[in-house]
């Protein structure tokens, strides 16, 4: 299964330790089980080896062991001396018997039997007089040398005494012919050999701290019955394996008893020694597999704990080198991030560390470098945008403070003669086209000469302000009101016809004849004036027109006395009126 970004999102530090830990589990496992696997193989071969040894050293310490008790019996029952003593002298070959058992105590019993099967002497007067006649090791010994195999003690059992192990005596029977001196058979000189003398030497084997000294000996007669260690008078062994341990005396890793394969074994039969012919005894040493693994699994504990330790330490080293890398990567990211946040901040330390975090710092720092003149050249355009935005307000002002002087008179504020005249003209083609009504009214302030005259230049400009400024507070915001020049004024009127237009006259002369000019000096100046009214008529040419026409009612106010209205129309040309008052 593929996780998409864990493993990006995961610090280079843990990824380097997570690997090494993988790594070295890995290894410390492989290790420990190659050790195991190849150990446990060795070991039992080893093992296997030692135990055939043993089985063999067992054996052929049997074999020399009966080869010498067989020669001791044949040598006595051979000896030139005792030619006399066997058939008369039962004391002398009795205490001679005594000797012998006394110099090797596992002769449970030695004794002279007649060739009737009498026994003639014995050591310690055992079965003197009682018949042998029918025991196999006389049967056989009256004819020829004979070993006999391990058997229980069926006639002494009883003369012995108990055992402190409550086990049966067994014995193993040695007999040898006795012959006069013209070689004839007289009788049998038969020793029994106490069993235990196999226990005992199978002891002596056992001592020592080797592995195999804590092997288990069984020894198996010829036809695997079990005549030493476990599972005693059993016959152990299937006729197949007694096949193959004849035809191959010694090896390892026969399956022998109960858990077989809890085991290893090795095996050795006794085959004689010299003219001793041997009982092929089948010694088998075995021993646990688990006590033979045990320095498998030792060194298997040993491997694990120095994995587990350099484990350790690689994982700790690993730590120790990513966190170099990645120690001068994390401040390089805090700085940056500095940065980021800080606009006053533009360099990047030097950071030390691998040649990689060197070159990263280094590409970092130039980088930046670039940043920081970028800054500064947007900075220097930021200000000049602003200064060049300022210049071009105070420009823009500039051309509409031009533009109202030119348009403005400048004593009054209202409208000059050509501002009054252009706005006039686009009024007037409105007018026609939409069929509105427009209104033209004309003022002169009434002997005007006087009161520059009389009061002096300032206060008739005083006089003038004061009448624009009454002239506009009659009229609407829609309409226009103009100085023309001295102390004439031209105000249109829209939306309005003569009688509107006689009406604004009407207030406008109110207004201003109404309350006197206070000039500069102080002196009431009184005023009045005179004014011409007229509407557009369909044949002005223009607006002038309608101005002079407006001009003609002003002139004729003046001439009926000064401060007063008069109406002049146009007459039409075909005929009609245009408008009447
Ligand atoms: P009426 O119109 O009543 O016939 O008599 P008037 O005294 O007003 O006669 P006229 O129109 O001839 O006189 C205009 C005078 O106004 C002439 C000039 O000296 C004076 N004048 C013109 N422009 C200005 C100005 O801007 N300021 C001042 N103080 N006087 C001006
Ligand atoms: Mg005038
Ligand atoms: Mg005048």
């Amino acid at each position: 299964m593929r996780l998409p970004g864990l493993v990006d999102r995961i610090s280079i530090r843990a990824q380097v330790m997570l690997a090494t830990a993988t790594l070295a589990i890995i290894l410390v496992l492989s290790a420990t089980i190659a050790t195991a696997l190849l150990g446990r193989r060795i070991l039992s071969s080893i093992t296997g080896n030692e135990l055939t040894q043993l089985a063999e050293v067992m054996a052929s310490r049997l074999d020399r062991g009966m080869f010498e008790r067989y020669r001791e019996i044949g040598t006595i029952a051979g000896l030139e001396m005792l030619r006399d003593v066997w058939e008369r002298d039962p004391d002398t070959l009795r205490a001679v018997l005594d000797r012998m058992q006394f110099s090797y105590p596992d002769y449970a019993w030695i004794g002279y039997a007649r060739k009737d099967g009498t026994v003639m002497a014995a050591t310690k007067g055992m079965l003197e007089g009682a018949s042998v006649a029918q025991r196999p090791w006389f049967m056989e010994g009256v004819q020829k040398a004979f070993a006999g195999d391990v058997h229980e003690a069926l006639l002494l059992s009883k003369m012995l005494g108990p055992r402190t192990d409550s086990e049966p005596f067994r014995f193993v029977d040695v007999a040898y012919p006795v012959r006069n001196a013209a070689g004839e058979i007289i009788g049998v000189l038969g020793a029994h050999l106490s069993w235990d003398w196999a226990t005992e030497v199978r002891q002596s084997l056992l001592i020592g701290e080797s592995q195999t000294a804590r092997a288990d000996i069984s020894i198996l007669d010829s036809k695997g019955k079990v005549l030493l260690g476990r599972n005693l008078n059993s016959v152990m062994l299937t006729p197949q394996q007694l096949a193959m341990v004849r035809e191959r005396p010694s090896g390892s890793g026969l399956a022998y008893g109960e858990d077989a394969d809890q085991w290893l074994t090795g095996y050795a039969v006794g085959r004689g020694f010299r003219d001793y012919p041997g009982l092929d005894w089948l010694v088998i040493a075995r021993l646990p597999v688990e006590v033979a693994n045990r320095p498998v699994h030792e060194l298997v504990g040993s491997i694990l704990l120095i994995g587990i330790g350099l484990g350790i330490f690689g994982i700790a080293m690993a730590r120790w080198l990513a966190g170099r890398v990645t120690r001068p990567i994390y401040r390089l990211s805090r700085e940056a991030d500095r940065i980021g946040r800080d606009a006053g901040v533009h360099t990047l330390p030097r950071v030390g560390g691998a040649r990689e975090v060197m070159l990263l710092s280094q590409s970092l720092r130039s980088l930046l470098r670039r940043v920081g003149q970028a800054e500064h050249r947007l900075e220097e355009a930021e200000r000049e945008a602003v200064a060049h935005e300022a210049e071009t307000r105070e420009l823009a002002l500039d051309v509409e403070r031009l533009r109202k002087l030119s348009e403005t008179d400048p004593l009054t504020g209202l409208l000059n003669r050509r501002a009054f005249l252009a706005t006039a003209e686009r009024q007037v083609a409105y007018a026609r086209r939409y069929d509105r009504a427009l209104a033209v009214v004309v003022g002169d302030i009434d002997h005007f000469k006087r009161v520059n005259d009389t009061h002096g230049h300032a206060a008739g400009d005083a006089v003038i302000r004061a009448v624009a400024s009454r002239l506009q507070t009659a009229a609407r915001d829609t309409d226009l009101v103009a100085r023309f020049g001295g102390e004439e004024f031209v105000v249109l009127l829209m939306e309005s016809d003569i009688t509107a237009a006689v009406s604004y006259a009407e207030r406008a002369r109110g207004l201003i004849s109404a309350a006197p000019v206070q000039s500069e000096t102080g002196a009431q100046v009184s005023v009045t004036l005179s004014l011409g009214c007229t509407i557009l008529s369909p044949d002005d040419r223009d607006v002038q027109d309608a101005i002079d026409r407006a001009d003609d009612a002003l002139y004729s106010a003046k001439a009926a006395g000064r401060n007063r209205v008069r109406v002049s129309l146009h007459v039409l040309q075909d005929g009609g009126a245009a408008a009447a008052i």
